[in-house]
């Protein structure tokens, strides 16, 4: 037996990012399928800590893709943006989509195996060692030679760990709880209205409180959390759990019953380091929005310029990419990310609630001009081809 299985692509970490990396390489030539891996430590479907919401973007990403949205979901159409006494709201038929994150990243995963992709599970990476010819990865079950390796291990990367990436400041910090409902009685089943209540954000909270309708094994459950994007890292750390608890008790919810869990977030920095030779980084372990929190659509994003680089990057043999930064900072997806954290460091640095006010007041009334107020807008797009069945059907 050979001390070692080499591999062309390895992506490390099955999430959004890492499985859209190789749906990308897929539709771009189904030959791709058979050289690439996927291992992830966990085993599908797995849980996620996540609220969920997936906009038009990711779901255009996929579209794009060839991907018809499967996953179960709950429709949000109205999203009702709130500050003390003011809010506005955006409508749309959906205006996104609440998913499980078990459920969706395990659809995501079965598109790969359907189109030919290997995906190893319940096997962690354990070590990576870059060489100058192939990138030396070893699992708990084997030591791969990759001639390249994608990081799409989350905020948590172990790459970046591993590897001494620098940036571990940019760092936001997210607290949930699920808490059972009624959706008869509900409003915000009944009607379908997510909310991002940032009332706090001039108390030190750099984010929001956030209130999304989601199905769980079929049952109603609201989806509650907090968002501290920490885009001004500089000022005095929210108490998150205090927060937490203030809110839901205005809500008549008491924290100490349900079952408190929390994960970071990692945000984008363009400056920052996205690849070094042979070894790149997509989704969290590269970064996301600072300004909402949303991270799956850009983690899709990620396989949308990964794909053509790492294409490239094989046809001239060059694994240096050098052009991955520039590549990603060309695509209007993350031309939109940048912007987010740019707003994201203006908007948390607020601390005067007439002006904050005044902001909502001023969108308030720029959002009547706009397609999302009208209810039956439809903002995501149709897949034009399937890309199963023009895979299946190619080879
Ligand atoms: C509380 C919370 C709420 C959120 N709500 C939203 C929301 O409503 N909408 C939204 O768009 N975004 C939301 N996000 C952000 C979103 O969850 C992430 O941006 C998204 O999951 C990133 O996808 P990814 O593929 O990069 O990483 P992940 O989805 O984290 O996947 C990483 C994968 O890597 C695997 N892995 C890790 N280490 C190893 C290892 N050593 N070896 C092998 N495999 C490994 C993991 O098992 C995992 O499957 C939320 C995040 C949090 C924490």
């Amino acid at each position: 037996m050979p001390e070692f299985e080499s591999v062309d692509i390895l992506i490390i970490g099955s999430g959004p990012s890492g499985t859209s990396t190789a749906l990308h390489l897929v539709r771009q030539d189904p030959a791709w399928a058979k050289r690439i891996v996927i291992v992830d430590k966990a085993i599908h479907p797995r849980e996620k800590l996540c609220g969920g919401g997936v906009t038009h973007i990711g779901q255009n990403i996929l579209a794009q893709l060839g991907l018809p949205f499967e996953p179960k979901n709950f429709e949000v159409r109205e999203v009702r943006l709130v500050y003390q006494d003011e809010q506005y709201s955006f409508y749309g038929n959906p205006v996104f989509r609440v998913v499980r994150r078990d459920e969706f990243d395990h659809w995501l995963v079965e598109t790969c195996e359907k189109v030919g992709v290997l995906v190893r599970q319940g096997e962690a990476v354990k070590q990576i060692t870059p060489t100058a010819d192939y990138v030396e990865v070893v699992t708990e079950k084997t030591t791969f030679h990759a001639k390249v390796v994608v990081a799409a291990d989350g905020s948590r990367s172990f790459v970046r760990r591993a590897l001494k990436w620098e940036g571990e400041s940019r760092v936001a910090r997210l607290l949930e709880v699920l808490t059972p409902e009624n959706a008869q009685t509900q409003p915000e089943f009944r009607d379908g209205v997510a909310i991002f209540d940032f009332t706090r954000m001039t108390e030190g909270l750099q984010g929001y409180y956030w209130d999304f309708p989601s199905i769980v094994a079929g049952r109603p459950f609201m989806n509650r959390g907090l968002f501290d994007s920490r885009a001004r890292p500089e000022r005095p750390k929210a108490h998150l759990k205090q927060e937490l608890r203030d809110a839901l008790e205005k809500r008549a919810r008491h924290l100490d019953d349900y079952q408190l869990k929390g994960h970071p977030i990692r945000w984008w920095d363009k400056n920052g380091r996205f690849a070094i030779p042979r070894v790149i980084l997509v989704g969290d372990a590269a970064g996301a929005d600072p300004l909402f929190g949303e991270g799956i659509s850009f983690a899709l994003g990620y396989g949308r310029v990964a794909a053509p680089a790492i294409n490239d990057a094989f046809a001239r043999q060059d694994f240096s990419f050098t052009d991955y930064q520039k590549r990603l900072l060309a695509d209007s997806l993350f031309v939109q990310l940048d912007i987010r954290v740019r707003l994201a460091r203006i908007a948390y640095r607020l601390k005067s609630p007439w002006l904050v006010r005044l902001g909502w007041r001023i969108v308030s009334w720029g959002i009547k001009l706009t397609r999302w107020q009208n209810p039956n807008f439809v903002p995501a797009e149709t897949p034009q081809i399937n890309l199963v069945d023009s895979v299946q059907q190619s080879t």
